[in-house]
């Protein structure tokens, strides 16, 4: 039985104030860390202050972007070291809207695989199609490409030790969601593909999560099915009362 992971990409939203609040809401509800994995991807400003505030609740955080290098001149950027040094365990890799909006490539999402491997980062790899490519018929070429590309000169171990995203573009922030059936499908795809590069026992052993308008209304549904082991979710992991119904449909789906 894979774990199930709830990971919250908070994007850039929240101040300080709010970011606080809610972590004060959420923290003390108690719920067992080796059922469900419970994660809150929040601004880098933040995070070493929510590190510090979920020190001692079952909620993990981590970063929504980061640089490959452990350190140098690349004004702005964050790097892994710098992650772990505040106590942040998680790191999304390759969202489509790093993709799209600053020049992340397949080639940069493979190194900062690498970099969240050497730096003891749970990955969280991102993938998915646009609308024009679904409606073309070349998702499950698309994803494999994407995934090929993210995991070369990955050990099976480090694969297995990341996390797998599959979230469609068009599902993403539109309300739109991909059919739990759809979905899972492609989810399919994406554990077949991790086995033809690694083995069974990688694939099998690999989390897939799906992303792209997730809500507590929805995510019982997509939790059923074979591949689907959680969720990465944004708008509706902004609201507390939202992000611990989710929650709780992972420990739902692990028991
Ligand atoms: P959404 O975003 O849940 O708001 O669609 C998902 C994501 O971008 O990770």
């Amino acid at each position: 039985m894979r774990k199930p992971m709830i990971a919250g990409n908070w994007k850039m939203y929240k101040t300080a104030a709010e970011a606080a609040d809610f972590m004060e809401a959420v923290k003390n509800k108690t719920f067992d860390p080796d059922k469900v994995e419970a994660v809150v991807c929040a601004p880098a400003l933040y995070l070493a202050q929510l590190v510090e505030s979920a020190k001692d609740s079952s909620i993990q955080i981590g970063a929504q972007t980061m640089h490959s290098e452990t350190e140098g001149a690349f004004t702005g950027e964050v790097s892994p070291v710098q992650l772990n040094s505040v106590g942040v365990t998680h790191v999304i890799i390759g969202h489509s809207e790093r993709r799209q909006y600053f020049a992340e490539t397949d080639q940069t999402v493979n190194a900062k695989m690498h970099a969240a491997a050497n730096n003891d980062l749970r990955a969280i790899l991102c993938v998915g199609e646009s609308l024009e490519q679904r409606e073309s018929g070349s998702t499950g070429d698309v994803v494999s490409a994407q995934i090929e590309a993210a995991l070369e000169g990955l050990s099976a171990d480090e694969v297995v030790n990341a996390v797998i995203a599959y979230e469609p573009i068009w599902a993403i922030g539109t309300g739109k969601t991909a059919t739990s059936q759809d979905a899972n499908e492609v989810c399919g795809v994406i554990r077949e593909k991790v086995a033809n590069l690694y083995n069974a026992e990688t694939a099998q052993a690999t989390r897939i999560l799906y992303g792209g308008s997730v809500k507590p209304a929805n995510i019982g549904e997509l939790l059923a099915t074979e591949h689907i082991d959680g969720a990465l979710v944004g708008g509706a992991s902004l609201e507390t009362d939202s992000f611990n119904q989710l929650v709780e449909a992972g420990l739902n789906a692990a028991n």
